[in-house]
């Protein structure tokens, strides 16, 4: 992509109306666009990344069997009264409205209301168990305090997945599954995520999360500095200091997180209600036991800015870059453009800054933008191309060869 024709352009100013990091930089650079609290619109760079988020997420979801499939944003309320939950949480959380014929409807915050139905239309016998549907969709809640960016929208991405068993045993053998493939995702994306003990709700003794270190998130946690050990404040059974129940050597400390994963065991908390049954091997009528896991793609993009960034802006992990290279040409465009095609040709993701601007400013902005990996071409580099990681400060000079080898390890 040249960057002459890239819509969207960096600013040196931070948005007056902005506080959060991530907000910051992504608006600075390019990648999103306030439209209100808690709504964005994605820039094609910043779109680039949430592809790669949700990319990746898809693959480790189809790689535990999951099956992708696309429920409305839009929901008759009387699903959400078969459950209850038209009115509690109701329009706390929901936004809810009528139309002139007095239709009443809710934008969808999850989607157990539509997912349990629709699978009952599919399952008469435990032949038809067990049962892995996922979507990628934007969600809606009224959040109160939309002021982190991407960590936390009223209109926002979410990766939510739900799962159909015979008995609670398969639902556990499949919950492991889906923390081990939680644990895969966060890593690919970037990001050390903490497996927190949390509240389960009303139905099961606890739920788990996914947190993400970092001094702005919302949550507290209380985790182990020698072993894997984690729990969120609302369930916590230690205290800052005390030493690690699992591992009896570390010391449990205190930390502010943001949670950027949550798995439940639902159980027949929504099979009921809707009264979704089976036919066992014995020919009794069963509950079907559900589990739901959930990712908010756009938070998890927001949480990498959160974790990776310096003083000069962000520093995207190769998996989430939005583009793998950035070519920097200083007034040798002839041997850029040459240099441009080849890395195209070698299957390189690559933005060119062909533009008409300072050699200061473009290195600005390749720091503000964060690709991982810096090209430059120009009269001192003689024929070469001085590269560098955007995390690093050492550079070197290497042909075209070279830097396509580095590229592609
Ligand atoms: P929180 O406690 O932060 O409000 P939640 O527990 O209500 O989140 P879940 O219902 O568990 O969130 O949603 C699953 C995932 O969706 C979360 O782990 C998070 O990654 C993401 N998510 C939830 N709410 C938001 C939001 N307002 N903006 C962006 N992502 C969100
Ligand atoms: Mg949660």
């Amino acid at each position: 992509m040249r960057q002459s024709q890239l819509f969207g352009k960096t600013f040196k100013e931070a948005p007056k109306d902005e506080v959060s990091v991530n907000a910051v930089l992504l608006a600075r650079a390019g990648f999103i666009d306030k439209v209100s609290a808690g709504i964005y619109t994605y820039l094609p760079l910043g779109l680039r990344v949430l592809n790669k988020v949700q990319n990746i997420i898809r693959e480790e979801m189809n790689a535990i069997g999951g099956q992708e499939i696309r429920m409305p944003a839009l929901h008759p309320k009387e699903l959400w009264a078969t459950t209850g939950r038209w009115t509690d949480p109701g329009d706390e959380v929901m936004f809810q409205f009528k139309t002139k014929s007095d239709k009443e409807y809710g934008l969808g915050w999850t989607h157990e209301e539509v997912v349990t139905p629709l699978v009952k239309k599919f399952v008469q016998s435990y032949k038809d168990l067990p049962i892995y549907l996922y979507q990628i969709q934007d969600k809606f809640r009224n959040e109160p305090r939309a002021k982190s960016g991407l960590m936390r929208g009223i209109e926002f991405s979410m990766k939510d997945l739900y799962s159909f068993h015979r008995d609670e045993q398969d639902l556990e053998a499949y919950y492991q599954k889906a923390l081990a493939a939680y644990q895969v995702i966060f890593k690919r994306c970037g990001l050390d995520s903490l497996v927190t003990e949390a509240s389960g709700g009303s139905f099961s003794k606890y739920s788990h999360e996914f947190q993400v270190l970092t001094e702005y998130g919302e949550d507290t946690i209380y985790y182990c500095d020698a072993c894997d050990f984690s729990q969120n404040k609302e369930v916590a059974e230690v205290k800052s200091g005390d030493t690690c129940p699992r591992c009896n050597r570390g010391t449990v400390t205190e930390g502010k997180a943001i949670e950027v994963g949550n798995i439940f065991q639902l159980k027949n908390k929504y099979s009921d209600p809707f009264k979704l049954e089976y036919t066992d091997e014995d020919g009794t009528k069963k509950s079907v036991m559900m589990g739901c896991y959930g990712i908010g793609p756009s938070r998890v993009m927001g949480s990498i800015v959160e974790v990776h960034h310096d003083d000069g802006g962000m520093i995207w992990p190769d998996s989430v870059a939005p583009f793998q290279a950035h070519l920097i040409s200083l007034g040798e465009d002839d041997s850029a453009t040459t240099v441009y095609k080849e890395l195209i040709a070698a299957g390189v993701e690559v933005l060119f800054d062909d533009r008409g601007v300072s050699a200061g400013q473009k290195f600005a902005d390749a720091d503000l933008i964060g690709i991982p990996y810096r090209l430059v071409i120009s009269k001192k580099t003689k024929g070469k191309i001085e590269i560098k990681k955007r995390n690093s400060t050492d550079a070197s000079l290497e042909d075209t060869t070279a830097v396509l080898a580095l590229l592609k390890s």
